[in-house]
């Protein structure tokens, strides 16, 4: 399926993304995954996107539409794919549709996965995230079986609190989120294309549930 997931920073998109990619015979794509790894590498691109990703600020379009692009053409997002945090205002929106239309492979569903603000605060603030293969974990929702290292299997990374994943950052990234990103989902919705789903406080394997639903695959066979 080409799928793309929207919500709140901390929202448990990437978290979905991973629970239903199988089934949705799907490639996740995470635009903030991708920022970081160009960082890591010392890129052009991650040079200059780290100051703003540092402030807990939105990196600016053109640097991340070419970050987004450069990976989405790449034979293995052909089948399907879950685009997570992109795009994140208007003119990505725009971006996106004219690049995925050129390549004809536009999106079936966009998912709004919404969550309120006053759940987000605990958990952006317990999430841990794997320094290798960047798993997502959350000290007390979704504790590692290693501890403070990755539980995946061959993986063991070191497990760390982002730099953005805290109370003053948080304030940023969600005022980010309502001037520049609503308006996207906004968008959508005036279009009639946004399904939507409501986490409101809801573990997540009762979200789980409801993007499947959503998105009409079988219930999970895990458990
Ligand atoms: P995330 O991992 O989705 O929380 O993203 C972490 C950070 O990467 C954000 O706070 C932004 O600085 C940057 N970022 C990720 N995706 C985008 C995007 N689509 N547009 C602008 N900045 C982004």
């Amino acid at each position: 399926m080409r799928l793309v997931f929207f919500g709140p920073p901390g929202g448990g998109k990437g978290t979905q993304a991973e629970r239903v990619k199988v089934d949705a015979r799907a490639l996740p794509i995470a635009t903030g995954d991708l920022l970081r790894a160009a960082v890591a590498a010392g890129t052009p691109a991650g040079k200059k996107a780290q100051e703003f990703m540092g402030r807990g600020a939105l990196v600016p379009d053109e640097i991340v539409n070419e970050v987004l692009k450069e990976r989405i053409v790449q034979p293995d997002a052909r089948d399907g794919y879950i685009l997570d945090g992109y795009p994140r205002t208007v003119a990505q929106l725009h971006s996106l549709e004219l690049l995925l239309s050129d390549m004809k492979m536009p999106p079936e569903k966009w998912l709004f996965i919404e969550v309120p603000e006053s759940a987000i605060e605990e958990r952006v603030l317990g999430r841990r995230t794997c320094k290798k293969c960047q798993a997502s974990y959350h000290l007390k929702f979704r504790p590692s079986a290693k501890g403070d290292r990755c539980e995946r299997s061959g993986c063991d990374g070191e497990l760390y609190q982002r730099a953005d994943d805290s109370a003053e950052k948080l304030k940023t990234r969600l005022s980010a989120y309502r001037k520049d990103t609503v308006p996207v989902i906004e968008e959508l919705r005036r279009r009639g294309k946004l399904t939507e789903v409501s986490a409101g406080s809801k573990g997540l394997e009762d979200v789980e549930a409801l993007v499947r639903k959503a998105l009409g695959l079988g219930a999970a066979l895990r458990k």
